[in-house]
């Protein structure tokens, strides 16, 4: 069999990781999210702050969203976060706080996938299930030589049944954590290590020798570039800060934004409209930010507010208040200019 050198080699290589070796599906579930588009190396600090504030899924169920968001503050991606507490909501009020033992009963929570209800079902249940992420069809499409898009619907049902049909039915957790290790570290994008791979011996790419062709993927669009002015309004020492409601960045706090023109006029014209006379002080320069189907071009502005007016959806925030409001990391650079300014401003009462 193809794969039998698999486990074995797992045993021995396996990577040491805080959410390695656990069988509390809260645990694997919280950290099968994070992994989702974000690096093991980030996850694994994350992950044992995130257990310690909330340390089963009652905890989050009751937490506040604000914290939760705060708890993810730089990963991003935060409609993760939106769901997972969602679910943990879900799995309190219809499970009274235990977590679902069966795939279709986790498949059905808010965030909950197929690969995230395979990777929870069967590393913490035992259950048979593949969960095919980047890593398990790069291996499988190198191994059994599928050499067409993997993003064709036919195609990615191969895989999923050439997985289901080799998944060890005994150790079916360990089975797919393997090959995430192996993805990782072995068979990775690129030129793949196949003198160290214990697939080796019956995979077509290594004898093909075109691993590194494969998977096949038609080139994903690039993101569409916006511009975006961040407006750093000031009113002595306080900021004039927003929650989103968009659905991009939704429950985080941001600056006075504007999408679509980032034009210091335009900005001052806005923030006039709102009822704010506020004086232009300084350009702050510019940040990039990068999401999966759009880039911020951001310029950044301070502006200076003569007083701290109430405006509907806004808060005029300290700069202590500031650090504890959970912020995109697309506001990274806006957040450290407006520490400077008000740290440097004097106090209003
Ligand atoms: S032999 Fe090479 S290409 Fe095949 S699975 Fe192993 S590392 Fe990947």
């Amino acid at each position: 069999m193809c794969y039998s050198g698999l486990l074995p080699w797992y045993d021995q290589h396996k990577r040491v990781l805080p959410f390695r070796g656990i069988r509390d599906p809260y645990g694997i579930w919280v950290s099968e999210i994070m992994l989702q588009q974000t690096r093991t190396e980030t996850v694994a600090g994350y992950y044992t702050r995130f257990l310690s504030l909330f340390p089963t899924v009652s905890a989050l169920a009751a937490a506040p969203e604000e914290a939760v968001l705060k708890a993810w503050e730089g990963l991003g991606y935060y409609s993760r976060a939106r769901n997972l507490h969602r679910a943990a909501q879900v799995i309190a009020a219809q499970y009274g706080g235990i977590f679902p033992g069966d795939y279709e009963a986790i498949r059905a929570l808010p965030g909950v996938g197929d690969y995230t209800a395979a990777a929870v079902s069967s590393i913490a249940f035992g259950l048979p299930y593949p969960a095919i992420d980047g890593n398990l069809t790069r291996v499988i499409s190198r191994v059994h030589g599928i050499r067409e898009d993997v993003g064709i619907p036919s195609v990615k049902r191969r895989i999923a049944e050439l997985a289901m049909a080799h998944i060890d039915r005994e150790r079916p957790g360990d089975w797919n954590q393997a090959l995430m290790d192996l993805g990782a570290t072995v068979c990775v994008p690129g030129t793949p290590d196949c003198a160290r791979c214990p697939l080796a011996a019956g995979c077509d790419a290594c004898a093909e020798e075109d691993a590194d062709l494969l998977p096949v993927r038609a080139a994903a669009k690039p993101p569409v570039p916006v511009d975006v002015g961040v407006g750093l309004v000031t009113c002595g020492d306080r900021i004039l800060m927003q929650r989103r409601d968009a659905a991009l960045l939704r429950g985080l706090w941001v600056f006075f934004l504007m999408e679509g023109d980032a034009s210091r006029e335009s900005m001052q014209k806005k923030l006039r409209s709102l009822g704010l006379d506020a004086a232009y002080k300084t350009d702050l320069g510019e940040a990039r930010h990068v999401f999966t189907h759009r880039v911020w071009n951001m310029r950044l502005y301070h502006f200076e507010a003569p007083e701290p007016i109430p405006l509907q959806d806004f808060s005029w925030v300290d700069a202590e208040q500031l650090r504890a409001l959970p912020l995109p990391t697309a506001m990274r650079a806006a957040k450290k200019a407006a520490e400077a300014i008000l740290n440097a401003a004097p106090c209003i009462k």
